[in-house]
């Protein structure tokens, strides 16, 4: 073996190793703990999880990456629901004292906490899974310039990469601190929400966020903003969540307007266009995906995957419809 196959060899299987350690952090906002991380639900596992499941299982969109063939790849594959959005960000007990509110009551939504947990444990997540990508960005890119492969000199790729992950996590620490002074100090209409109960079976849920203006006109925002996006199943209806900060209303408000003052199928259709272009933190229950044909589910593969890289890129197609 030449020895740049042999480096390049040393570096893929870092970069595997790198990618399946666990970052297990509790992200309880009252103070600092150091205990063991559980799995802990994003999307709620007995009500919401327990409609869509089917045997155990729920589809998600599931990224592989393949060094040898290039590009990460997506592919829709159930997932048992004990995995499923699942993240290592808090402890057992932390979990549970924060959202037992909407984990055992039903949605009501009246209730200024229980829309605020939701969006909260939206934020949790995101946050999350932003400190993992820095921390192996940070790592993979370091490796490389230790085995000579990145001259830490010129401002390649590799590193603005490793430097753009940690600019994200940091944007989102600070944004999930606001939370916690809104949770520690039980400030919840601080937090806007436009919630829409549609009648119709819900086949899906999502918990995820997304800056649409960042996304725009990019890097000339200081301060990102985000909306919260959960639709989850009440009992025969699909309730749509959108929330963000009072502070953000002005200039998010049209964005969610959109979706808000949609209506009938046309309204699930932008839902759907939404959560393909910006969410990755969504499941589908395996009894609704299981009646798509193959040319939708290569449309919807195709759609989500051209938003990875083009997030304004767009174009009308029924197939992209969710529901
Ligand atoms: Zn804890």
């Amino acid at each position: 073996m030449s020895k740049d196959k042999k480096v390049m060899n040393e570096l893929k299987s870092f970069i595997y190793t790198q990618l399946s350690k666990k970052y297990n952090k509790c992200l309880w906002p009252k103070s600092d703990c150091t205990k063991d991380c559980i799995n802990a639900h994003s999307i709620q596992n007995s009500q919401i999880l327990d409609k869509l499941a089917s045997n155990n299982h729920v589809v998600m969109a599931v990224a592989r990456l393949n060094l040898d063939t290039g590009p990460e790849e997506i592919e829709f594959k159930k997932v048992g629901r004990n995995k499923a959005t699942t993240f290592t960000g808090l402890c057992k007990k932390h979990d549970s004292e924060l959202f037992r509110p909407i984990d055992i009551n039903e949605f009501d939504v009246s209730n200024q906490q229980q829309k605020f947990l939701f969006a909260y444990r939206s934020v949790l997540r995101e946050l999350h899974t932003r400190i993992k990508k820095a921390i192996d960005s940070q790592n993979i890119y370091q490796e490389f310039v230790n085995k000579k492969q990145c001259d830490p000199k010129n401002m390649d790729k590799p590193m603005l990469d490793a430097t753009m992950a940690i600019a994200n996590a940091y944007d989102l620490y600070k944004y999930k601190q606001i939370y916690d002074n809104i949770y520690n100090s039980n400030s919840f209409t601080k937090i806007e929400h436009e919630c829409i109960r549609i009648e119709r079976n819900c086949p899906l849920a999502v918990s995820s966020l997304f800056d649409p203006i960042k996304s725009i006109i990019w890097l000339k925002i200081p301060e990102p903003k985000f909306i919260v996006l959960n639709v989850f199943p009440q009992k025969k209806d699909t309730i749509i969540l959108l929330s963000y900060l009072g502070d953000h209303q002005k200039d998010l408000r049209p964005y969610a307007d959109e979706i808000i003052n949609a209506s009938g199928e046309y309204q699930i259709y932008l839902l759907s266009k939404t959560i393909l272009r910006y969410c990755e933190n969504f499941v589908i229950s395996p009894d609704h995906f299981n009646l798509f044909s193959q040319q939708k589910i290569d449309a919807i593969k195709n759609f989500y995957l051209a938003t990875v890289t083009q997030i304004d890129i767009d174009h009308n197609d029924e197939n992209l419809m969710l529901f």
